[in-house]
Formats: C-alpha cells, structure tokens, sequence
C-alpha cells in the first residue's frame, strides 16, 4: 500500500492545498479531546433592541482554543464535527455549559437575558436527542424560557420532516426556536409559516448590501414586514455599519446583532455588557481596512 505514496503522488505543485489538508487531519483527530483538554470556551454576543440599545438577548458562539493551531473559527471545525460525528457530544456539551452559565449569572443576580444556541439540524436524526435536552435542563435547573435554538434556514430544509417534529417538541418544552441565516437557503416565507418559529435571523449578506443594492433592500424591508406579520421577531445579523443601522430602525427591524454593537465576547467582558444594560453604537472600521 505504501507504494500508492510513492513521490510522484505528491502533490507539489499546491503546497497550501497540502498545508490545509495537513491540518484538517489533525483538526478532526484532535476535535475529540477537544472538551476532556478544556479547550473549548463560549463567547456571547449580544442583541440590541433597535429603538433602546438595551440588551436583550444574546448569541452564544464556541471558540477551540488550539495549543498548536491557536483559536480556530467555528467555521473550520463545527463542519468536521458534523461529517465524523462528533456534533452532537460537542452540541450536548455547549448546551450543558450555557446552562450552567445561565445558573451562575441567577445566582450572581445578575440582569440576566435568553441566550441562543445554535443547533446542527443533525441533532434531531439520532432519538436520544429529546432526553439529553431534559437532562440538562433538568440537572441545571433553568428555565427553558432563557433558551432559543438556533437552527439555519438551509439545514432545517435538508431534514425538513425531522425538524418540523423537533420544533414541535421543543416548543412543548418551552424553548423558543429562531431560524438562523435566512434568506440564503431559498425557502419563502409561507412555507416557514408552517413551522413554530419564533424568531428570523436575517443573514449577513443582506446586511452587507445596505446602501449598495435597493434589490437587497427590498429583500430585507420585505421580510421585516413579513415576518411581523406572522407574529415573528426580527434580528439583523453583521450588523456593522451606522447607515446599516439606521436603514433597520427606520424599517422597525426589532433587533440588531453585529459588531457596531459588540463583538462576540468571553463572559467577563459579557457581563460587564449585561451590567451596563445599554450599548452605544461604535464606529467599526475592520472592513475597511
Ligand atoms: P452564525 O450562527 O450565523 O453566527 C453569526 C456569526 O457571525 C458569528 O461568527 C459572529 O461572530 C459573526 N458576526 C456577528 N456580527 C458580525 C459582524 O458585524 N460582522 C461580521 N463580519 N461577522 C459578524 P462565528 O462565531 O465565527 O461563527 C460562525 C458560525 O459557526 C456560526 O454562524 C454558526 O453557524 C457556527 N457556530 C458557532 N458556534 C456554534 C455552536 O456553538 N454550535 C454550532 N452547531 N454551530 C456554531
Ligand atoms: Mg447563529
Ligand atoms: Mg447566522
Ligand atoms: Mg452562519
């Protein structure tokens, strides 16, 4: 078999394509001791209620602090996760932890809001899903009204009859549900009207068309409209910019997450944002550089 890795096999002409691939592989071998190394962390960023700048929600997102890698984006390895399967330990123990953060922040009395979790869509296809959620919930002792899932538009499409079951019992248990990047999976508002959806999470690349595309701008004033009408909250996401900001309010889009606001934040700097209350929109200059 070796002899299949003979020299002419490599593939020299694209070292980076070898780099990329070099740590991939050890991405996913290292993914799974991941948690027991204690190198996973959760960040929140916060929502802003558009008319007040009060927080009054906030998205927990994960970070892997990699000894050797550094901090590795969630974009890299969420994916991996969910091709060999470790998505749904990794989801549980995400899940366990922001409950466990949320107890904290109770008996800190702090000014506590809902936090939202992303969930891979995948989570609903092995059985045991519904009795891990109760677990927690039942081992942590919080109120499932301080969480909302966060399932992306283009995954709740893929395992659509799945999900539309789960959606339902996760209501039943007192969790609120937003679909998260909408507008990227090209599904229509009608047909999402079937499923209990509490929240609509408009995606970046709209928002990033603000001021520079009116076909965009129809898009995104239409489903604020829309989504009102269907009793749905409304969150912009990547927010970034003030005229961005203003175009929202001024089509009473509820609630703003991005980073003229804040970025996603480890929890002490969170909960100094939660003390706080209120956030002044900041000039964010990034994206121009
Ligand atoms: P998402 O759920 O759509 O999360 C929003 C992403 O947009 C976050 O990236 C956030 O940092 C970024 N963002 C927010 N505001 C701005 C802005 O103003 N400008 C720009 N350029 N970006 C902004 P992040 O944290 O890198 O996460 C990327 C994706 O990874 C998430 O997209 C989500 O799909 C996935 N992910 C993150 N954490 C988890 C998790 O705990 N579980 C699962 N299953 N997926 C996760
Ligand atoms: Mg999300
Ligand atoms: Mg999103
Ligand atoms: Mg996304």
């Amino acid at each position: 078999r070796a002899k299949n890795y003979g020299k002419n096999n490599y593939q020299i002409y694209s070292p980076q394509l070898n780099i990329r691939s070099f740590k991939q592989y050890h991405l996913e071998s290292d993914l799974r001791k991941s948690i027991e190394n204690n190198e996973l962390v959760i960040y929140f960023q916060p929502r802003i209620e558009a008319t007040t700048g009060k927080i009054v929600s906030a998205e927990s997102l994960i970070r892997w602090m990699h000894p050797i890698w550094g901090e590795v984006s969630p974009k890299e390895f969420i994916p991996i996760a969910e091709e060999n399967g470790y998505i749904n330990e990794l989801g549980d123990w995400i899940l366990k932890h922001v409950c466990l953060h949320l107890k904290k922040w109770e008996k800190e009395q702090l000014p506590i809001v809902p936090i939202s979790v992303n969930i891979s869509a995948q989570r609903f296809l092995k059985s045991d899903w519904k009795s891990v959620i109760l677990e927690i919930l039942a081992s942590t002792q919080v109120n499932p009204e301080l969480i909302e899932f966060e399932i992306t538009e283009t995954t709740m499409i893929q395992h659509e009859k799945v999900t539309k079951a789960a959606f339902q019992t996760i209501r039943e248990m007192g969790i609120k549900i937003a679909l998260d990047d909408f507008g990227t999976g090209y599904s229509s508002l009608s047909y999402i009207s079937d499923y209990p959806i509490d929240t609509l999470k408009i995606d970046q690349t709209f928002i990033k068309q603000i001021t520079k595309s009116t076909k965009e701008e129809v898009i995104i004033k239409s489903l604020i409209y829309m989504a009102k009408g269907l009793d749905m909250n409304v969150v912009a996401e990547g927010v970034e910019t003030i005229e961005q900001l203003n175009f929202l309010k001024q089509q009473e889009c509820q609630e703003i997450q991005g980073y003229i606001f804040s970025k996603p934040v480890p929890e002490k700097t969170f909960i100094a944002l939660l003390k706080k209350q209120i956030i002044k929109p900041i000039l964010y200059h990034e994206s121009k550089v």
